[in-house]
């Protein structure tokens, strides 16, 4: 190829936004030549690499705005480690389907469990199949919606939750909500029912979230529409950090038992909540260690 027309060649490509073509430009050439492959092949093969680029940096992007806390993959996680889970429904539920039918999931269970690891797998998943997702915990919403009520930008914020294809909801149930906190976070979700799906992870039985929510009624309502046709996960297996931290120290976890505790923590969203259960081991010489879960 003469020197002008590979000059004014490059500058089409960034003329079009041909970005992917542009960089990989001169290897295809050089590959054509080699290989002395027609005009057509040489095209598609361009054209496949710009698709794929791009496709990749849609991807990077969409995982970027999702705002995963730690990028874990369903390929990571251990399914012996988790004996109760129906693998053929995570299976189901890594394909999509529950969102395009705007179906919800709850994971419940005990802290260490692998309900965030699940829910951040699933919302990988949901980024790969080009669903806009967004990843934020309980206690983070309500203080955005707080302070957005408070800078007059509530609309534009709920609006915007309201349109993620795919909103995961961590840690619901960790820390109670204000009143306002919870009726806000209330809003966003009746918004989203039936129009998008939500992950929810939380270490409380449903009896247990009018804790959280404080308004029977509010609380009632709430549980009604999230869990219309929902997907609900109960991890009842041992707490996998646990299993680890204790691993090292030879102590089975099977043998620990649950110490009630009545130590009440306050927190950033306003309200107060129990301390997570600790636990006690029972190691094998019969001594007592304490070790903390979660
Ligand atoms: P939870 O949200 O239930 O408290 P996490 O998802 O935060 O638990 O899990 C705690 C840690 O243990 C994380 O680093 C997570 O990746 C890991 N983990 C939990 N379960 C598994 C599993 N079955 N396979 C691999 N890693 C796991
Ligand atoms: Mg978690």
């Amino acid at each position: 190829m003469k020197a002008t027309t590979e000059m004014v060649l490059t500058d089409n490509l960034k003329t079009l936004n041909l970005s992917h073509m542009l960089r990989q430009l001169e290897a295809q050439l050089r590959q054509a030549r080699e290989q002395s492959l027609d005009y057509g092949d040489f095209l598609l093969s361009l054209t496949e690499i710009e698709l794929e680029g791009r496709a990749e940096n849609r991807l990077k992007r969409r995982l970027r705005e999702a705002k995963f806390p730690l990028l874990k993959t369903l390929e990571t996680f251990d399914y012996h480690a988790a004996p109760g889970l129906d693998r053929r429904l995570l299976h189901q539920l890594a394909s999509g389907e529950y969102i395009s039918r705007h179906r919800n999931i709850i994971f419940l269970g005990k802290s260490g469990t692998g309900k965030t690891h699940l829910a951040t797998g699933l919302g990988v998943e949901a980024c790969r199949q080009g669903t806009t997702t967004r990843f934020v915990t309980g206690c983070g919403l309500a203080n955005e919606l707080l302070e957005a009520r408070q800078g007059l930008t509530l609309s534009r914020i709920i609006n915007r939750y309201a349109r993620y294809g795919l909103l995961v909801l961590d840690e619901l149930g960790y820390v109670p909500f204000s009143k306002e906190g919870a009726a806000l976070l209330f809003q966003v979700l009746a918004e989203r029912h039936e129009r998008g799906s939500v992950i929810i992870t939380s270490n409380l039985g449903f009896a247990d979230w009018v804790q959280v929510f404080g308004e029977p009624t509010l609380t009632a309502a709430l549980l009604d529409r999230l869990t219309h046709k929902a997907h609900i996960v109960t991890c009842d297996w041992e707490s996998y950090r646990l299993k680890e931290s204790l691993q090292g120290k030879n102590i089975c976890p099977s043998k620990m038992v649950k110490a009630p505790r009545i130590t009440v923590r306050t927190n950033a969203c306003g309200g107060s909540a129990p301390a997570p259960p600790e636990f006690i081991a029972l190691e094998a010489n019969g001594e007592a260690e304490k070790e903390k879960a979660g």
